[in-house]
């Protein structure tokens, strides 16, 4: 049986509602396809070799996660795949299983209290956040991690010719902008702005700093929806002896950066 938290499934490649179109919160953007392409077979990809403009790009580190050894290497934008298809394969995926939209409370000698009732199990497998899952088993590990705010505008098409542009000022609250056309009218960008220590972000400042670094402006805009993920870059130290109920996978089960390949990779091994 699956515990998942959100009305729909997918995770970050689940599908939002913008203005009437249904588009995924982060760019379906792959860099490579070898396991993803076997457990989801009717995939449509086009391969995808990105215009990316750079502004301050030696500062992108420093703004986006100081205290990271390196940067996911999601956030390292090189060519790959555009699918097309990604949250219609998943969503078909997950009809395949059982799934309790619930949460966990609780974890007592064998058992799951959850806000949908009490669960025995003889196993866990987390694929949600490990922080949680320590607070409920009652383990410390000294985690860190940065949240993000991420836009998905939908605007008028034709106004820049990049794909993605990387922002590295820190006067600007985005680092990462990918764009693509929707239709012939149409683009959609999805904005990064990575945030920590209760930096107040909202959907204003994202347009104001669009506009400032000659992006978009508000008249471009055609519509907007904006979510806050507060486990965005993953980072700290984790202790490697773990309970033996528990099986762990995915990028917040693991608590690394995983790409999707790889966080494909981790659920075959689990
Ligand atoms: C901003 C951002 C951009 C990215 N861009 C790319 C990219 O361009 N290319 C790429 O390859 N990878 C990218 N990645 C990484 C990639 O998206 C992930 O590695 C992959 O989607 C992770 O899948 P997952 O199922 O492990 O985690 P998630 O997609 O985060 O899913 C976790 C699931 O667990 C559920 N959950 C969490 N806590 C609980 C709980 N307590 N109870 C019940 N359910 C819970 C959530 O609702 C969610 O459905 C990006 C990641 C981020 C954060």
């Amino acid at each position: 049986m699956v515990l998942e938290q959100q009305s729909s499934v997918g995770g970050l490649y689940s599908i939002e509602e913008v203005g009437g179109l249904t588009l995924t919160i982060i760019p379906p953007v792959v860099s490579s396809i070898k396991r993803l392409a076997e457990i989801l077979p009717d995939l449509k990809l086009e391969e995808w070799r990105p215009i990316i403009k750079k502004t301050k790009e030696e500062h992108l580190k420093m703004k986006v996660c100081p205290f990271c050894d390196e940067l996911p290497t999601w956030l390292d934008v090189k060519e790959g795949y555009l699918v097309h298809n990604l949250p219609e394969a998943l969503l078909e995926l997950g009809s395949k299983v059982k799934i309790v939209r619930g949460y966990p409370l609780r974890v007592r000698e064998g058992k799951l209290f959850t806000n949908r009732g009490i669960l025995e199990f003889s196993e866990i497998i987390n694929t949600g956040s490990r922080e949680e899952l320590n607070r409920l088993i009652g383990v410390e590990e000294d985690l860190k991690k940065i949240g993000c705010l991420l836009a998905v505008i939908v605007s008028r098409g034709g106004i820049n010719k990049w794909d993605v542009l990387l922002h590295g000022s820190a006067g600007i609250s985005f680092s990462h902008v990918f764009r693509r056309e929707i239709d012939e009218k149409h683009d959609v960008y999805h904005v990064y702005a990575f945030t920590r220590g209760g930096k107040h972000l909202d959907a204003d400042r994202i347009l104001g700093d669009l506009k400032r670094a000659s992006v978009l402006t508000k008249e471009d805009v055609v519509t907007m929806r904006v979510r806050y993920i507060r486990e965005c870059i993953l980072a700290g130290e984790k202790e490697k002896n773990r309970p033996n109920f528990l099986r762990e996978c995915g990028r917040l089960g693991l608590w690394d950066n995983l790409s999707l390949e790889e966080a494909v990779e981790s659920a075959l091994r689990c």
